[in-house]
């Protein structure tokens, strides 16, 4: 089975707040599930930064499905490539906001000021989001 990883990066539209996010979360938690999608989706006041990974013809219609969704806009495609195995495999959708990574796990990424996940090359931005995973993945199991 072909696989592919998709990673881009938007902003949250008017049309969207916490509810929103929620909602966005609860449906794709158990859509992607039946799809065999995995992700990570990383959230902050002003933007939306997600990897969708999971068998080719699914991904591409998720993603078409997300273009049009008016919760976001501005959406820019960072990363499109086959994969041979997920990085995010225990994640029907991981989520994360972007306060609650550590200011030293953005600094290498970070060119500016702030941190703009628009000037993300698409290997960092995979980088990026594959040390967050883990390090909340060690946050959850010490939690229990
Ligand atoms: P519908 O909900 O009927 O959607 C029909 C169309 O309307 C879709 O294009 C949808 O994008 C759009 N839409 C739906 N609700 C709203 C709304 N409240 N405001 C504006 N437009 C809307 N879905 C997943 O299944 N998996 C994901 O990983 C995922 N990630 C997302 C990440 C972001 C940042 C956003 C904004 C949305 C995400 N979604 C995800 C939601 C996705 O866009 C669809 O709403 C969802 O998949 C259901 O689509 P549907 O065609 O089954 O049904």
């Amino acid at each position: 089975m072909a696989m592919v990883r998709i990673i881009y990066v938007s902003r949250m539209t008017d049309e969207c707040d916490m509810e929103g996010i929620q909602e966005i979360l609860n449906v794709s938690r158990k859509k992607n599930a039946t799809q065999q999608i995995t992700g990570m989706l990383c959230y902050d006041p002003m933007f939306f930064l997600q990897c969708l990974e999971g068998p080719r013809h699914a991904v591409n219609e998720l993603y078409g499905q997300i273009l049009r969704d008016g919760r976001h806009t501005d959406v820019l495609l960072l990363e499109y490539a086959d994969i041979e195995a997920r990085s995010f495999g225990g994640w029907a959708m991981g989520f994360l906001r972007s306060a609650d990574i550590d200011p030293r796990t953005l600094a290498p990424f970070t060119t500016g000021k702030k941190f703009d996940p628009y000037q993300l090359t698409g290997a960092q931005a995979r980088d990026l989001l594959i040390t967050v995973a883990a390090q909340e993945r060690k946050r959850l199991d010490a939690a229990g």
